[in-house]
Order: C-alpha cells, then sequence, then structure tokens
C-alpha cells in the first residue's frame, strides 16, 4: 500500500503517464451526465439520487457532470443529488477536492461512513470512501471509468499438465530483477478462478473487479439506478493483455515497480458472469458508437459554431479525433451497462394490453431520446 503506483505516482494527463477520455475532452463528460440524466427521467424522475464514481483520478469526469447538473438545475431543481467518490489514493483524493469544492472538506466526519466530505463549487454535497461497501444505499448512478483494468488480476497457462499460474518471481542470477515463472503445480487460484468452460490457453482474471460487480448488481436490483462501465477491454476473447505506462510509452510491468501505470483489459464477459442474473447488462459497445448515440455530432457542431479562435477548434476537432477515430479510442474503448432487470423488460402489448407506452430505449446503447 505506501510503494503502490497510485499512492506514489497516478499521473494521469498530458504530463503524467496515460491520457484518459475526460482528459482529453470536456464533451465526454457531459454525455455521461447526459446519460443518467436521461436514465433518471426514464425510470420516472426519482425524488433523489446518489452519483457514484468509482476510481475518479483527478475528478474531471465528476466536474464535467456536475456542470451539466447545473445547466439543467430546472429541470433537477426537486431533486436530491449527493456524489460519491470511492478512491483508495489519498493523494488523487486530494486532487479531486481541489477541483471538486475548491478544498472546502471536512476529514474524517464522525457521522458518516465516509473518510472525507465537502460541499461542491455548485453546491452538493460530496463524500469520500474507501470501498464500494461504504457507499450509502439508495437509488444511484455507478461512473467507473478506467477503473477495473487498474485493479490486479491473476493470469493463467494452459500446460499439457493442466492450468498453472503465472508468478512473479526474483531473478536468482540478477539481484533486483524480477521474472515470471509458472506454478509446479495447481495453487488455489487455479482451482477457482477458471471457469470450466474456458477455450482460451492464457487466461486473466480479475477477481476484485467480480467483487464490485456483484456488490453493483445486488445494490441496483435492490434499490435502482444503472452503472456504466467504460474501459480497454473485450468481450472474453482476448489473452494476454497485462501492459505498464510510464509517461505514454509502453514500460516493462516488472521493472521498477510503483512507477509505472499497471493495466489489463477489463473481460467484460467475465463481469457479466459475476452479476450472476441479478441485474441486465448492455454491451459491450464500441466507444465511437456509444458516444454517437448520445450525440457527440451535435454538441461538436455546438461548440464549433460558438468558438471562433481557430485554435480552440482546432483543439475541438483534435479531441473529437482522439475519442472517435477507430484507430485511436473509438474502437478499443467499450462501454457496458448494468440496469435492474424491469428497466429492460419489454412491454409485450399482446400479453398485458393494459401495460403502458414501452420505456424508452437505454441512451448510448439505443439513440438518445430526451
Ligand atoms: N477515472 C479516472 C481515473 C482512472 S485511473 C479517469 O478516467 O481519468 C484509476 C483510478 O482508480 C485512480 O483514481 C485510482 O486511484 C483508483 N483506484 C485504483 N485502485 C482502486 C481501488 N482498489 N479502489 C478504489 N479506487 C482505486
Amino acid at each position: 500500500p505506501p510503494q503502490g503506483y497510485y499512492t506514489r505516482r497516478g499521473g494521469i494527463g498530458e504530463s503524467g503517464d496515460f491520457i484518459t477520455s475526460p482528459e482529453i475532452s470536456q464533451v465526454f463528460g457531459e454525455l455521461i451526465g447526459i446519460w443518467c440524466i436521461s436514465e433518471w427521467m426514464a425510470t420516472g424522475k426519482p425524488k433523489a439520487f446518489q452519483l457514484v464514481e468509482l476510481g475518479p483520478g483527478r475528478g474531471t469526469l465528476t466536474d464535467d457532470i456536475l456542470r451539466v447538473f447545473s445547466q439543467l438545475a430546472s429541470l433537477l431543481s426537486k431533486c436530491d443529488i449527493s456524489i460519491h467518490l470511492v478512491e483508495v489514493s489519498p493523494k488523487l483524493s486530494e486532487m479531486q477536492a481541489l477541483m471538486l469544492t475548491g478544498g472546502r472538506v471536512q476529514p474524517d466526519p464522525q457521522d458518516e461512513s465516509a473518510y472525507m466530505k465537502g460541499i461542491t463549487k455548485t453546491g452538493v454535497p460530496i463524500f469520500w470512501h474507501r470501498d464500494i461497501q461504504d457507499v450509502p444505499p439508495g437509488y444511484s448512478f455507478y461512473l467507473a471509468h478506467e477503473f477495473f483494468d487498474a485493479l490486479p488480476i491473476h493470469k493463467f497457462q494452459r500446460t499439457e499438465k493442466g492450468w498453472r499460474e503465472v508468478l512473479v518471481d526474483i531473478d536468482p542470477e540478477v539481484p533486483d530483477q524480477l521474472r515470471f515463472v509458472l506454478s509446479p503445480s495447481s495453487t488455489p487460484a487455479t482451482e477457482n478462478f477458471i471457469q470450466p468452460e474456458e477455450t482460451r490457453d492464457h487466461v486473466e482474471v480479475c477477481p476484485e473487479a467480480g467483487v464490485i460487480i456483484q456488490r453493483l448488481a445486488c445494490r441496483l436490483e435492490k434499490d435502482g439506478g444503472a452503472a456504466l462501465v467504460a474501459d480497454y477491454g473485450h468481450d472474453g476473447t482476448k489473452t494476454d493483455t497485462f501492459r505498464g505506462f510510464r509517461n505514454h510509452k509502453l514500460h516493462d510491468v516488472l521493472k521498477d515497480p510503483g512507477t509505472a501505470d499497471l493495466t489489463a483489459d477489463v473481460d467484460f464477459s467475465y463481469l457479466r458472469k459475476m452479476t450472476q442474473g441479478k441485474a441486465a447488462t448492455l454491451g459491450p459497445i464500441k466507444q465511437r458508437e456509444f458516444l454517437k448515440n448520445m450525440g457527440i455530432d451535435l454538441r461538436l457542431q455546438v461548440l464549433l459554431q460558438n468558438s471562433h479562435d481557430p485554435a480552440t477548434r482546432e483543439q475541438l476537432l483534435h479531441s473529437y479525433d482522439m475519442l472517435m477515430n477507430p484507430k485511436k479510442m473509438g474502437d478499443c474503448f467499450n462501454f457496458f451497462a448494468l440496469l435492474p432487470h424491469h428497466r429492460l423488460a419489454q412491454t409485450d402489448k399482446k400479453h398485458k394490453p393494459e401495460s403502458k407506452s414501452p420505456l424508452p430505449p437505454v441512451a448510448g446503447f439505443g439513440e438518445l431520446s430526451l
């Protein structure tokens, strides 16, 4: 814990180790804000909701969402909103507090399950928690942007003798050098984390992601809301994706541990399985399809029309290309949602002629209809 990357470094942004979509363009967070409001409206405008972000980094995504909530204040005026950030990094939580509240926070509030609380610049109560279990129950929108890829994985290799775990060992020949080895026999992890129907020869499993997804699915089943997961990932097809980044360049994962961002693609098929049928799922779909459905093209046009400075226009077009271009983040980045089953239940007019008009499609996975 004291030597880990997010405790020591956590360099997100152009001057750090990796860049993420909310840091690239304000439009990204604005569209996620619209997504929450569209789901809130589709479910009958509940009187209160919590916005829960897992691994909020510098806090930019929540900041952009809060701006949308302020702009739509008249629509949300009767709704009681609170923000809950799930963050383990002391350094990043300080950065988030500065960005979202201007530093007006109270550490260790005695009356709450939070380690810090405050009021955002837009006047919304905000709380910091170390674990999703500390977030109070209630109708919530859960956001996980480049969160699951940061959680630790187990790696497994199929051999003639059965599954073996890939472990990290100290190289006996070179001091201070780490190396990968295969476990000589099966391990508790090979026994527990490999699905019997697995067909791949090399697998990465993130049990911590599975536990968090189970908790999210239970919360959605009980209290309603929606969860949106956005990450590099695949639907159970990829094998060896574990890699490191330092200063925007690939970095050997075994070199100078704690100084590079370590990441593994998210296996969405595993996340789906871990809902254990408690929540319905949508996706994964590609980032460019999701953002197109959310109306990114229209938003870009409006911003271009309103900006006369050539440098700003250039920046808008450049960031649009980063997010949407299939060769950049458009194709390899995916969106995946968890929803209560009743949100997706088709109202079958033949069997239930008395039923009301069907619920609108979930924005992003279908077209946005506000
Ligand atoms: N969502 C942000 C940051 C992504 S980096 C963005 O897209 O820009 C991953 C984030 O998850 C960081 O904020 C990191 O501190 C946090 N994090 C990593 N492991 C965590 C854990 N086990 N519990 C809670 N947060 C964690």
